[in-house]
């Protein structure tokens, strides 16, 4: 059964894609938490952060610097902005597919509450 990202990476459900090569892509979140708030997906589906191997040691750096360069493209680097990635059910994982929360354009108050 496909993830949901990989049916978004397969153009089978439609989204707002901001950045595309053969192993990441991005695309707007469909409920942001904030002006920018980008999803930036390895196309190998991991399903956690946990679940990552040093096998994928080259994909985890490259998704951060993607997310390092569409930020600048958005026009949010000089401000700043929040990387997050959420890991299963105590991070608040939804979707079970890794990914980068890219989030700018406002200040983003505190890291987690309470
Ligand atoms: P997470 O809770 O870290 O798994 O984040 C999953 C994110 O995927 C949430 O912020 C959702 O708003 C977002 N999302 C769910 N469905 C879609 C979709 N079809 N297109 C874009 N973003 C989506």
């Amino acid at each position: 059964m496909p993830t949901l990202f990989e049916r978004i990476i397969a153009g089978e459900i439609p989204a707002s894609f901001v950045y595309r090569d053969a192993r990441v892509v991005a695309f707007r979140d469909i409920h942001p938490r904030a002006p920018t708030h980008i999803l930036i997906v390895p196309v190998k589906p991991i399903a956690t952060l946990d679940d990552a191997s040093a096998e994928d040691e080259a994909v985890l750096g490259h998704l951060l610097v993607v997310a390092t360069q569409i930020a600048r493209s958005e026009g949010i680097a000089a401000a700043g902005y929040r990387v997050i990635v959420n890991c299963r059910e105590h991070g608040g994982q939804e979707v079970y597919h890794l990914h980068l929360h890219l989030l700018g354009g406002k200040p983003l108050g505190p890291m987690v509450s309470a």
